[in-house]
């Protein structure tokens, strides 16, 4: 699906007209038209979703030894990207129903273990200020921004919005990651749109932008006498990277079809299996459902899932599971994490199923099938 539309023209512009690297035309054109999307007023493109994740939180002021609230059930980058700034990750647990961030256990949390102390929060607990919130969006949904960005208005704290899997998701009928003091998002080879690499910050505050692209080329006060300020990043996308990214958006609601297509198919399938649960809807939610995942039978153990994931592979299908969960992770065992229940159990139950734009019906039934088979086989008892 890489070369289905402006692609090439794109990349032979930029070659013709020398352009190839962290400056040209394609590079605004692209932050332009992500701005857009989301419906923010502002957008810097950088080289990595880890770069913009770590641009967003310094942007909005995480400083060393602070706190930041994190979902526990996410791919790791964001977590890094909170270490990357000195500061600490507080894992909050998945909500069950949704899988995103518990917005309910979070204003638990809030109201219960932290107090106010000369206008800041802290964390009764580690004694450290918690300076913001970064909900993940995960699997092409939204986590419930409503409930969140009242908790963060009621304890003074920023949100930075982690929306690299949910390019193309509304909540409420707004983008994920247009409703945080900064969204970011990623274009690496296996999101729903791929520039071969990158990733965009977003937000709506100019000041805030400026800073983000001031961080992200190296902090330059003078281009004469190359002055900086303060100790920057080289974090700048590239425009022949932009030149596909921009082709690639430009497709994004055919991808966005057929990524809902394969999932109704899974689903259709899916729901009529005893004990196997389907992929979230949630409400007020437009899902692109970037990667279609399903729950074993409830009770299932890590190793058994870990088996059937083996033999799908065995038999040519590329299944894999969730993330184990962060406060599992053993860089971040020691970082404070509350109640996490749900974040477990989705992850000792969950497969996630073959999903890219261009698989084929066919494929999927056939993955679909061995899934169902191997599920039966272990319900009846009777030995792999
Ligand atoms: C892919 C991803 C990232 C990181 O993006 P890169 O461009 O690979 O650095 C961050 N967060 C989530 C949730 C992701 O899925």
């Amino acid at each position: 699906m890489l070369q289905g539309g402006n692609e090439w023209r794109y990349l032979k512009e930029c070659l013709e007209s020398g352009w190839v690297s962290s400056a040209g035309p394609f590079v605004e054109r692209f932050e332009r038209e992500v701005a857009a999307l989301v419906g923010a007023q502002h957008a810097v493109a950088v080289a990595s979703g880890t770069a913009a994740l770590h641009t967003a939180l310094r942007v909005v002021g995480v400083e060393p030894d602070e706190e930041v609230i994190v979902s526990d059930l996410t791919f790791i980058a964001p977590v890094n990207a909170i270490h990357y700034c000195g500061a600490h990750p507080v894992f909050m647990d998945a909500d069950p129903v949704t899988w995103q961030m518990d917005a309910r256990k979070l204003e638990r949390f809030l109201d219960e273990e932290c107090d106010f102390q000369d206008q800041r929060l802290i964390h009764r607990r580690t004694r450290r200020r918690i300076r913001a919130i970064l909900p993940v969006h995960i699997l092409g949904l939204a986590c419930d921004m409503g409930r969140i960005m009242d908790a963060a208005e009621k304890y003074g704290l920023r949100v930075v919005e982690d929306a690299a899997e949910a390019m193309g998701v509304h909540f409420y009928g707004r983008h994920a990651g247009g409703f945080g003091d900064v969204g970011i998002f990623s274009f690496n080879g296996n999101k729903i749109v791929t520039a071969g690499g990158g990733g965009m910050v977003v937000t709506g505050d100019a000041g805030l932008a400026r800073r983000a692209r001031y961080l992200t080329t190296q902090a330059k006060d003078d281009e004469i006498e190359s002055l900086h300020g303060e100790v920057g990043y080289n974090y700048r996308l590239t425009n022949i990277q932009a030149a596909v990214g921009l082709a690639q958006l430009e497709r994004l609601e055919g991808f966005i079809e057929r990524k809902r297509e394969l999932a109704g198919r899974y689903e259709a399938i899916f729901s009529a299996v005893e004990g196997v649960t389907c992929m979230p809807s949630p409400p007020n939610t437009r899902p692109t459902y970037w990667l279609y995942t399903v729950l074993l039978p409830q009770g299932t153990l890590p190793d058994v899932r870990r088996a059937i994931i083996e033999e799908l592979g065995e038999n040519g299908f590329q299944a894999r599971a969730l993330w184990l969960p962060a406060h599992r992770q053993p860089s971040y065992r020691s970082s404070p994490a509350f109640e996490i229940q749900a974040a477990d159990d989705l992850f000792n139950r969950g497969i996630c199923l073959p999903s890219s734009v261009g698989l084929d019906p066919v494929d999927l039934l056939r993955c679909a099938e061995t899934l169902v088979q191997i599920i039966n086989r272990q319900r009846s008892g009777v030995a792999g």
